[in-house]
């Protein structure tokens, strides 16, 4: 007896901490479980780090390494509970400008100068022998929920996305996601390869093939979550 009443006690405490966890979990950490962890809960998901270490002062130090054009960007919090933490206003990578200026996380910018540096730039260079003059972009920072949901706040409420929609190459030529992605040729290889480098760059790729939402941009994070889809 005394065996039993010692397994219904294990079994009754460790349903009241699983509820207590899921209620005392954080909505962007919710949003992730159940917007991309479940559904792809076979290729998924690394819960993998303290924010405030990967994005904070020794991130800083590394910024002066690398080829950015940037100014800081004040800390902020608001009333929604979206959060700027040791971000920067980007408007150039790696030489090749932005189509609009960016607020992202120091960390975001690290990642997003390995894209272009090791993936980006040389896969034009390979495959159309010009260089990458502008990256396009959906936006980056933005107090919004995810999209599909009314009330989970997206990695972009913390300035920690960044999504991207097309290039411009040095002889006129454009590549443009939606257009591109199922297109085939040069400009298709081109996507899927920097689609790889993409998963190799950033903690989270979203792109044309997760859903009908991202048929047009490919959304990189550097958020709690590690998937390539
Ligand atoms: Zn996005």
């Amino acid at each position: 007896m005394k065996f039993v009443r010692v397994v219904l006690a294990t079994a009754i405490i460790s349903l009241v901490v699983a509820v207590l966890g899921w209620q005392l979990m954080p909505a962007s950490t919710k949003s992730y479980l159940k917007n991309v962890a479940r559904p792809y809960a076979n290729k998924l998901v690394t819960l993998r780090k303290i924010q405030a270490v990967t994005n904070g002062p020794t991130c800083t130090k590394k910024l002066a390494d690398r080829n950015l054009d940037y100014r800081p960007v004040a800390d902020r919090n608001n009333a929604k509970g979206c959060k700027v933490s040791n971000a920067i206003r980007l408007s150039k990578v790696e030489g090749i400008k932005l189509s609009k200026p960016a607020t992202m996380t120091c960390e975001m910018a690290l990642n997003l100068s390995t894209w272009v540096e090791r993936f980006v730039q040389p896969e034009a260079r390979r495959i159309f022998n010009q260089e990458v003059e502008t990256i396009s972009h959906l936006g980056s920072y933005n107090c919004r929920t995810m999209r599909g949901s009314k009330t989970r706040l997206s990695q972009h409420a913390f300035a920690n996305a960044f999504d991207v929609s097309g290039f411009t190459l040095s002889q006129d030529t454009s590549l443009n996601l939606e257009l591109d992605w199922n297109g085939g040729g040069k400009a298709q290889q081109f996507w899927l390869s920097i689609h790889k480098g993409a998963c190799q760059s950033f903690d989270l790729v979203l792109g044309p093939d997760f859903d009908e939402r991202h048929k047009d941009h490919f959304h990189l994070d550097a958020g709690f979550y590690k998937a390539c889809l």
